[in-house]
């Protein structure tokens, strides 16, 4: 007899999660101190996506949800985790068997979307409501370029923040220390790779590029 640790009857095992990047602490990804999972594929073409790498749905790294649920689970002093890309929910099946696994250890869940709200609420893929269910804070919506402001939690004025659960209460924007609202983050692997995020201003990007002599 095989045994899961699902109560829930429907309970079917999910397919591999396309992985294309991950942080194991990140402070800029939501309140906290949070590990973030970036998923490879995006159907939206948002111009000015900062992670234009990972809007192709080509095979990136294959890993089992339950696997990346224990790495994360490894990791101390951390919040929660967040769900970004690519697109989580054209990968909802994986991420919520991920997500159901960390909330029940005690963790918060953060899930971007480039869809809007209204999408999601009206969508007919049978995953996606298992995503939302263990979504403490969705942000929905895909990037504007021309709507670009400095925010802690999203890139561009249109995408909303909504608090689907209760572990983590929509941040107001008036309680953000100053220079919170446009921050960049770098991490540097012990094999010398660098992870950049957060929720740069183009402002900040073109800065940043200026400096490091980049175009
Ligand atoms: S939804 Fe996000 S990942 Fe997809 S193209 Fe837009 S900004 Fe890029």
């Amino acid at each position: 007899m095989m045994v899961t640790e699902y109560n829930d009857p429907g309970y079917r095992p999910m397919s591999m999660l396309n992985l294309a990047g991950f942080l194991s602490r990140s402070a800029v990804n939501g309140p906290g101190i949070r590990a973030v999972v970036w998923v490879q594929g995006c159907p939206f073409r948002c111009e000015g996506c900062f992670n234009g790498q990972f809007q192709s749905f080509s095979p990136a790294t294959l890993v089992d949800p339950d696997d990346l649920a224990r790495a994360i689970l490894s990791i101390p002093g951390i919040d929660g985790v967040t769900f970004s890309g690519g697109e989580p929910f054209a990968q909802a099946g994986p991420l919520a068997e991920l997500g159901e696994r960390l909330r029940r250890a005690g963790l918060s869940v953060i899930t971007y979307s480039g869809y809007t709200t209204e999408q999601l609420a009206e969508g007919n893929d049978p995953t996606w409501p298992a995503l939302l269910a263990v979504t403490d804070l969705l942000i929905t919506g895909p990037y504007v370029a021309g709507l670009a402001a400095p925010d802690p939690l999203k890139g561009s004025a249109n995408q909303q923040v909504i608090a689907l659960g209760t572990r983590i209460p929509v941040p107001r924007k008036a309680a953000c220390p100053a220079g919170a609202g446009s921050r960049m983050e770098f991490t540097i692997a012990p094999d010398g790779t660098v992870t950049t995020t957060g929720f740069p201003t183009p402002a900040l990007v073109t800065e940043f590029s200026s400096r490091c002599g980049g175009s």
